[in-house]
């Protein structure tokens, strides 16, 4: 690719990795890889990094995904469990861009949803990531629906039952619970397999709370979770009867993985940078 063709710049601030991917001027999706990201003072190198590796230079607009809850008004992050400093960040600046108009920042799972905004039609869907947190999107006949500041959607932080104080200093939240089900290395088989089916459990309960608000056509698994677990989007489908019996005629939503899969972030928020959204 010539260094002057435009393109835009999708980066994704995950809970350990930055991934990037770039939308051309074409509308082609270019997906650059990702790498560690341990503190947000090597985003500019670490973006760098991976547009050099396809000798990139110069984007037109930056798109920047955070797991962060992002203000309609500001148009930056105002509230982050897992990384604190996103909320003092200066990307412009991070990022050695010209001015704030080069960026756009938005909340990761927005991003998810939007880089499948053209396959969602007119009607609701509710793009779930699962993964160091749990983000939720929801898109209403083609658009992100925000609520009144921009934080609609936040499954991960309504109460599961549980005692688990979580980052967000809230206990018992779905996402504190659905963390406590983590396996680790010093877990035996028996308790592994204990905690994934308690995570699928509590996946499938949260679900279940998206289906009965919203009444979703679509609900879109994303996340760093079903990329290691084979067959997660299965075994939450499996769960969900429990939750809501078939006997009810309530249609479930089809559920399905994401296109885009760990680019989902990076590729929305690139999308956005093209958009006029912001
Ligand atoms: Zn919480």
């Amino acid at each position: 690719m010539a260094d002057t063709d435009p393109y835009f710049l999708g980066l994704d601030i995950g809970g350990t990795k930055l991934s990037a991917s770039v939308i051309l001027d074409n509308g082609e999706v270019l997906n650059l890889g990702y790498l560690p990201l341990t503190s947000l003072d090597q985003l500019g190198d670490s973006a760098n990094r991976l547009l050099d590796s396809f000798s990139i230079q110069g984007a037109q607009r930056v798109g920047v995904a955070v797991a962060a809850w992002v203000s309609s008004r500001s148009k930056s992050p105002v509230f982050s469990p897992h990384r604190p400093e996103l909320i003092r960040t200066d990307f412009v600046k991070l990022l050695g861009l010209e001015g704030p108009s080069r960026i756009v920042v938005d909340n990761d799972a927005n991003c998810a949803a939007f880089s499948e905004l053209d396959l969602l039609g007119d009607s609701t869907t509710a793009v779930v990531n699962f993964g160091t947190g749990i983000g939720m999107a929801i898109v209403q006949d083609g658009e992100l629906l925000r609520g009144s500041e921009g934080f609609a959607g936040e499954l991960g932080h309504c109460y599961a039952g549980g005692v688990v104080i979580c980052e967000c200093g809230a206990r018992g939240c779905l996402e504190s619970e659905l963390r406590a089900c983590f396996v680790t290395s010093a877990d035996t088989l028996d308790v592994a397999q204990t905690k994934m089916s308690r995570y699928v459990e509590l996946g499938a309960m949260g679900l279940s709370w998206v289906i009965r608000i919203l009444n979703p056509r679509e609900i879109v698994v994303g996340g760093g979770v079903p990329l290691f677990w084979e067959n997660f989007v299965g075994d939450l489908i499996g769960a969900l009867p429990s939750y809501i019996p078939a006997s009810q005629s309530f249609t479930l939503p089809l559920v399905r993985p994401s296109l885009h899969k760990e680019y989902s972030g990076s590729v929305g928020a690139a999308l956005m940078a093209r958009s006029n959204l912001q």
